[in-house]
């Protein structure tokens, strides 16, 4: 058939040629051994943890040569969009330190936009024009049913499945009869018209696990759906190639079409790129590893990692300890270093699924918030509050000096410096009782005294301090011992150790029921501290609290 015929049918207003977007989108120049790598999310507004990790290595791979990192959104299932998904991934991305040269954005629309592929119909066009000129694509018209029928006659004889051969049944369609279908208005994808390549192979050489060999593609894949819109597979081989991307990273599940890619790239006459396919963030199931997965597993999203309120700089360095193993060595060669400094290599990137260890970034980000200063844990927690936690907010804007008190209260342990928290919600846990406001704080300050004391007892106690609450006095512990020695609290422990059945309890036993009426909790940080951070007149309404809940 005439090819150049057929093409006039199909796409009578296409005008364009590949050689005139050769010149539009010409070459970039950049020093050797530079890459031009991208991030192509789908835009529905969900970001999955891999998808964080993907990008990360392709902005580092991108920076550490010198090259351009852009991003590419994927739009062409509009069903699946969300509005303002483009936005998200963007800023969730910054907040991780991952930054485009170009991109969809305000300032990022440079010389290879437009970076929406449904922007971008005219171009695949084009290029499916061409393509259906040499003869290498035709239109399809067979509808849902007729491929179902296909299919299952493909299953019942065993065969593979999918649309070529003698069971692309459009394949061979006369010039007359494709016209009269167009002309009826009969809708109609546009195939791939698949070398016929039975028993050939590629070979696909991948930087971390070497070279695979592959059959060729013998399907006839949509290269456009009935709307014009291009599929993954066609969009991928022209938006790389005239984006003039040099090294795809995508996910390895993309790695079982290489085949199918680079015979696109040979027929339009492209150099292909290549391609670093990562493995995916696995977990451990019991005793099976399996992929995170956006159903079951919350920490799939990266949003649960904002949520929670682990700080970004931990998050990024796991990433990085995932990405390649010796990273953790390098930093602790290099303390002086930052992050940024440290070089990915893509040969010792994991080859088949990398495990994420949750235990592992807890522990990782509790280093890094035991490194950070008083201020910047302030910064950070206040960022985190203001979207999570309004009423710590509150607190922390119209009470900033108590505020920061704490935070260096929880710091600083006598002279160590403290581990125990991994993400900034921890921290809020153990000091809920500083911003709660009173109709909030939770009956549950009665529940943590477990049936040690009796109610008359803790009564007696809270009545007998709340008299005078020696908050004035600079020398609260030995207040409390003199107020506590004649309800039968023993003010020396050693004493109290030898002989217990003569007193009621022990000074600490005391500071322990103010303790609990107070905050709420068994463990605080210094008690007085806490009660003059938090003022007079709120700890005298939590002890009343208190006594209204016996
Ligand atoms: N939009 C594709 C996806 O979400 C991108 C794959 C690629 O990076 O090429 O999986």
């Amino acid at each position: 058939m005439d090819g150049n015929k057929l093409a006039e049918l199909i796409f009578p207003n296409i005008r364009g040629t590949i050689a005139q977007l050769e010149e539009r989108f010409p070459k970039r120049e950049l020093p050797e051994g530079a890459y031009v790598t991208r991030f192509a999310p789908s835009p529905t507004g969900y970001m999955h943890i891999g998808g964080l990790y993907a990008a990360m290595i392709s902005s580092r791979l991108a920076r550490q040569t010198n090259g351009v990192f852009y991003l590419r959104i994927e739009d062409t299932d509009k069903k699946r969009e969300l509005e303002g998904g483009v936005q998200e991934i963007i800023q969730s991305l910054a907040g991780y330190g991952v930054e485009f040269d170009e991109g969809p954005f305000a300032g990022g629309e440079k010389a290879y936009g437009p970076y929406k592929q449904s922007d971008r119909k005219e171009i695949y066009q084009i290029c499916v024009k061409e393509l259906m000129r040499a003869g290498h694509a035709y239109p399809c018209f067979c509808t849902a049913d007729s491929l179902d029928k296909i299919r299952r006659e493909q299953e019942e004889k065993k065969d593979d499945i999918g649309y070529y051969g003698a069971y692309a049944c459009c394949r061979n369609l006369s010039y007359e009869q494709i016209e009269e279908k167009v002309n009826a208005g009969i809708p109609y994808v546009i195939r791939l018209k698949a070398p016929q390549a039975e028993g050939k192979h590629v070979v696909y050489t991948d930087p971390i696990r070497g070279s695979i060999e592959m059959p060729e593609n013998k399907m006839d894949i949509v290269l456009l759906k009935s709307d014009g819109i291009p599929t993954y597979h066609f969009a991928h081989v022209v938006d790389d190639y005239f984006m003039r991307t040099n090294l795809v990273v995508r996910g390895d599940e993309w790695m079982a079409s290489y085949p199918v890619h680079k015979q696109m790239f040979d027929l339009c006459g492209f150099q292909a790129p290549d391609y670093l396919h990562i493995s995916p963030i696995m977990k451990m199931d019991g005793t099976a590893k399996r992929k995170l997965s956006k159903r079951k597993d919350p920490e799939a999203a990266v949003s649960y990692y904002l949520e929670q309120g682990f700080p970004a700089d931990s998050v990024k360095e796991y990433l990085l300890t995932v990405a390649n193993s010796d990273y953790e060595e390098w930093h602790i060669a290099n303390p002086e270093k930052s992050g940024e400094d440290f070089q990915l290599s893509i040969s010792k990137m994991p080859v088949s699924g990398a495990l994420f260890d949750m235990a592992k970034l807890l522990n990782v980000s509790r280093e890094m918030i035991a490194s950070f200063s008083i201020s910047e844990c302030e910064k950070q927690i206040l960022a985190w509050a203001g979207i999570y936690e309004p009423d710590l907010y509150e607190f922390a804007m119209s009470h900033s000096k108590q505020f920061q008190e704490t935070i260096g209260l929880w710091k600083m342990s006598g002279k160590k410096v403290r581990k125990d928290v991994a993400k900034w919600n921890e921290l809020m846990q153990m000091f809920d009782y500083l911003y709660q406001p009173q109709d909030k704080f939770e009956q549950k300050v009665t529940y943590e005294l477990d049936d040690k004391y009796t109610k008359e007892q803790l009564k007696e106690a809270v009545c007998a301090y709340k008299k005078d609450l020696f908050l004035e006095t600079g020398e609260w512990f030995e207040q409390m011992k003199l107020l506590g020695e004649p309800m039968g609290y023993c003010p020396n422990m050693k004493e109290y150790k030898k002989h217990p059945e003569d007193y009621k309890g022990s000074i600490s036993d005391l500071c322990s029921i103010i303790r609990v009426a107070v905050t709420g909790h068994k463990n605080s940080p210094d008690l007085y501290t806490i009660m003059k951070v938090l003022g007079e007149e709120v700890v005298r309404k939590r002890l009343d609290q208190f006594l209204s809940w016996l």
